[in-house]
């Protein structure tokens, strides 16, 4: 199987190994091609997030929420409940790409209060997550 090489103005394929980490870029020279302008434009380049910090696919984004809620023991709070909320409501069908945009940057708003003094280390896995959302909202 091959896929098409991620960086900017590149459209050649790239051969993938199953069962191994998929490669990105044909050369690595795209890949840093790619890296400079993720930095000089993270909203811009469509990127498959890397592994080990992907979401289980069968984990909706409220999931996502609930967890680091639990995780931080701010679940039961009214920023935590407002953000569970929200985060079921970016998920539900009908939601557009634009209001998904909006809703997402309320609920990390909300998140960042919710878990204020908690241990850090929340954020990249429901930044990465409501990304993607916004992708696939935008793609749909
Ligand atoms: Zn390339």
């Amino acid at each position: 199987m091959t896929t098409v090489c991620n960086a900017p103005n590149c459209a050649k394929t790239v051969p993938q190994t199953p069962g191994k980490r998929a490669r990105l870029y044909c050369d690595a020279n795209c890949r840093n091609k790619a890296h400079a302008a993720r930095k000089a434009n993270p909203a811009a380049v469509p990127t498959i997030p890397a592994q080990a910090d992907t979401p289980p696919v069968d984990m909706t984004l409220a999931d996502v929420v609930k967890r680091d809620l639990e995780l931080g023991e701010r679940l039961e709070t009214l920023p935590g409940q407002l953000a569970l909320a929200l985060a079921v409501r970016i998920g539900s069908p009908g939601t557009t790409a634009s209001s998904v945009a909006t809703l997402s940057k309320e609920l990390r708003v909300l998140m960042a209060e919710a878990l204020a003094g908690t241990a850090p280390k929340q954020g990249d896995l429901l930044d990465e997550f409501s990304e993607r959302l916004a992708r696939k909202a935008a793609s749909a």
